[in-house]
């Protein structure tokens, strides 16, 4: 393997430390915890799983967790009072509704609920109009955890070839975003994309959010590129193991013999999200409580 491995698991564990800090610190200032509310309709069996482990990482970093879990059928009525009583809540400096809700509910509706001021997944027209616009606003966990690992490995990213692969309101698009306002060149392929090989080959940033197993091969990639590899698939187990495999949106395999860095999948961008939700929820409760974080996370 000729690439670098970006550590994203080792990343997340020092930005988790430095938020468990922060917290304490803010702890003793505010008087009270900051607080992060997640919210679950149904049980979905991948949502209950991120659900429990954002509530765990939350108490480890020292703040308050609320979860509300909420059968499948519940009224969206019902979810959207919720969301009214956490905004109004004091305790409660961010509210994150856990995608995808049962059917019968209208996300959009659900998440324009939410107070913009409480939108720590950034998820909201406001938070994405404030990305879009270069104004200071929450930004969608995933691609800011995205965008530190590259800021990490590269240094500035002005003037780099990017090429993200997706364009879903809560990886492609921010994450476009994100590396456009680093001064990126920044292409933005998709499901009906002509010719995506080419298109990657001149990239020096590859971010790959597809969701379809190995896509991107190591054959497309231009040598020395950094590859991001945002995609979490699940495939059988191979022969003679018990447990699914979980695999990225890029071929690990040749990836990594033709890319200057790589992240793994797992352990790669995946532990980003939830410490970069926990800096999101922080920064929010600074804001609440009217004072400053001391050091920039
Ligand atoms: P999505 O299904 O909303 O979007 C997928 C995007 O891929 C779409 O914009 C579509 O146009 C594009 N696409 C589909 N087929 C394509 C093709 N053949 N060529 C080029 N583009 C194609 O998915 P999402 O929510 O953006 O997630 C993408 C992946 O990232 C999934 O595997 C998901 O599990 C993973 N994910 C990981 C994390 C994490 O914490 N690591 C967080 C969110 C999503």
């Amino acid at each position: 393997m000729a690439a670098k491995l970006i550590d994203g698991k080792a990343f997340a564990s020092r930005l988790r430390a430095r938020v468990g800090e922060a917290a304490r610190r803010f702890e003793a200032a505010a008087g009270r915890p900051a607080g992060l509310a997640v919210v679950l309709v149904g049980a979905d069996p991948a949502s209950e799983v991120y659900v429990g482990a954002k509530g765990k990482a939350t108490r480890e970093a020292g703040m308050a967790s609320f979860e509300h879990r909420l059968p499948a059928e519940t009224p969206e009525g019902e979810l959207l009072a919720l969301i009214e009583r956490l905004n109004a809540d004091p305790a409660v400096d961010g509210i994150l509704v856990q995608l995808p809700l049962p059917k019968h509910m209208d996300e959009a509706a659900v998440i324009a609920a939410i107070d913009p001021g409480k939108d720590v997944d950034g998820f909201t027209t406001e938070s994405a109009g404030r990305l879009a616009t270069g104004l200071a606003g929450f930004v969608p966990c995933t691609p800011l955890g995205c965008l530190m690992l590259l800021k990490d490995h590269l240094g500035d990213l002005s003037g780099f070839d990017a090429v993200v692969i997706g364009r879903s309101n809560i990886v492609g698009k921010p994450m476009a975003q994100l590396l456009l306002a680093e001064s990126c060149t920044v292409t933005v392929a998709h499901s009906r994309t002509r010719d995506l090989q080419s298109l990657v080959r001149r990239a020096d940033i590859v971010v790959a959010a597809v969701g379809r197993a190995e896509m991107v091969k190591g054959d497309w990639l231009k040598p020395g590129a950094t590859v991001i590899d945002v995609g979490i698939n699940r495939l059988p187990p191979a022969d003679g193991e018990a447990k699914a495999r979980l695999v990225g949106d890029v071929d690990f395999a040749s990836a990594s013999e033709a890319a200057g860095a790589i992240t793994p999948v797992p352990g790669g961008v995946g532990p980003m999200t939830i410490a970069v939700l926990l800096r999101n929820a922080l920064v929010a409760a600074h804001i609440h409580a009217g004072l400053r974080l001391e050091e920039e996370l």
